[in-house]
């Protein structure tokens, strides 16, 4: 086990973030994970990194300030904080984010509270996600178990049990088996992505059609110029990193106002720490106009209410219903993977996706198309029945999913 962590710290550092010599690099880290943390920060600095600046996070300590902290707290971020975010993304430091927040962390919380904080996050560091939109710094997002979220995933074991099941599974899904180099597994991979990524590009299409029986039916027009992007992406100074370790999708930006329908998520969402199931948007002209959900309703309301970009999309993303995660047949309750099992869209902030877009601001993304948000939310959307239609300039009309995959 020893050996495959150290794999696995090595793959996120050498190909996640591609650390050079003399870079800074950000371990945002759980306290619960600390132990892989360290090994993390040993393997960059075998990389030659400058110095490793930790940002240790903890559920429970959050959870404490959001149930029992002043109330003006909320609408305001202490100034080293914005700091810390704003000047040490402006270095150009490669950002390792370890995600592995407990679902239901944030149960019982006031959900005007996380929405005022994340409004007071977005603005404070907006400097710091402008930059990590814009791929001005490498970053990777990859997750570790903690018993709280092991629980969650497999209830009916010991937390021991648990634990060691949730890391089998994560290994599995970021390719990092016994006998075998998983730097060289991801270049194989990112190099299939990229072939579908080529092939989408070369059709241009100028929207998609998504229908299946759980009700979507819902038509999304993609900008002038588009580019779909997978696998690998490239920093401002050309640098190749993978910004989330497991990835299975390609991925492009809607127009924001291009989008009209109706869809329906196949899996549940968490978002802060709440459970959302069972939901439903309805858009016109990009704007989500209603929303209905079984499960969290006022969390999905707060959360598209953050600023007016929430209520519109970001990205929309291809996945196999078929891809090994998929396969694996786990609901994780964290985006990170379960995005990855699964075709979604979210909604909020949209990637630059387009030809000439890395060079472009913010405001110069908004004019062609690109929506912007302080949030950007994955949902899950695909079926075993997802059909996807994508219509060309000159109206043909090509299958792209059939069945819940790739039709090419
Ligand atoms: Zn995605
Ligand atoms: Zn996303």
């Amino acid at each position: 086990m020893e050996q495959k962590l150290k794999k696995y710290a090595s793959l996120l550092i050498k190909v996640g973030l591609n650390v050079q010599k003399g870079q800074p690099v950000v371990i945002s880290s759980p306290v619960d994970c600390a132990d892989f943390a360290r090994i993390c920060a040993e393997e960059a600095y075998n990389a030659g990194c400058r110095e490793v600046y930790m940002n240790w996070t903890d559920d429970q300590i959050a959870r404490m300030k959001y149930l029992k902290g002043a109330d003006e707290i909320f609408d305001t971020v202490p100034q080293w904080r914005a700091d810390f975010f704003n000047s040490v993304s402006a270095e150009g430091a490669a950002w390792l984010s370890i995600y592995s927040e407990d679902p239901e962390a944030m149960n019982g919380v006031d959900p005007d509270r996380i929405r005022r904080s994340s409004i007071a996050s977005g603005k404070a560091i907006k400097p710091y996600r402008d930059r990590q939109m814009l791929n001005f710094f490498p970053w990777c997002i990859a997750s570790v178990p903690t018993a709280a979220w092991a629980k969650t995933v497999f209830p009916d074991v010991s937390e021991d049990e648990a634990m060691e099941m949730l890391w089998d599974a994560i290994l599995d899904a970021s390719r990092v088996f016994d006998n075998s180099d998983p730097v060289r597994e991801w270049e194989v991979h990112c190099s299939n992505l990229s072939e579908r990524v080529r092939i989408l590009n070369e059709y241009n299409f100028d929207c998609l059609e998504y229908k299946n029986s759980l009700g979507t039916d819902l038509t999304i027009k993609l900008p002038e110029d588009h580019l779909w992007m997978g696998g690998s992406e490239e920093t401002q100074d050309g640098r190749t990193f993978c910004a989330n370790i497991p990835t299975e999708e390609v991925f492009c930006a809607p127009v924001k106002t291009g989008v009209d329908g109706i869809v329906y998520a196949s899996k549940p969402l968490v978002i802060n720490g709440n459970i959302v199931d069972n939901f439903s948007f309805k858009l016109e002209k990009g704007k989500i106009v209603d929303v209905q959900a079984e499960t969290g309703l006022e969390f999905l309301k707060s959360a598209i209410a953050v600023d007016e970009g929430a209520s519109y999309l970001g990205e929309v993303a291809l996945v196999p219903y078929h891809s090994p995660i998929s396969q694996s047949g786990l609901l994780f309750y964290n985006t990170l993977f379960d995005e990855n099992a699964s075709c979604h869209l979210a909604f909020g902030e949209g990637y630059p996706c387009l030809k000439d877009g890395a060079g472009l601001s913010r405001e110069e993304l908004s004019k062609r198309g690109i929506n912007d948000s302080i949030m950007h939310e994955d949902f899950m959307i695909g079926t075993p029945d997802l059909s996807i239609i994508g219509v060309t300039k000159d109206g043909q009309r090509i299958p792209v999913f059939t069945d819940g995959d790739f039709a090419f």
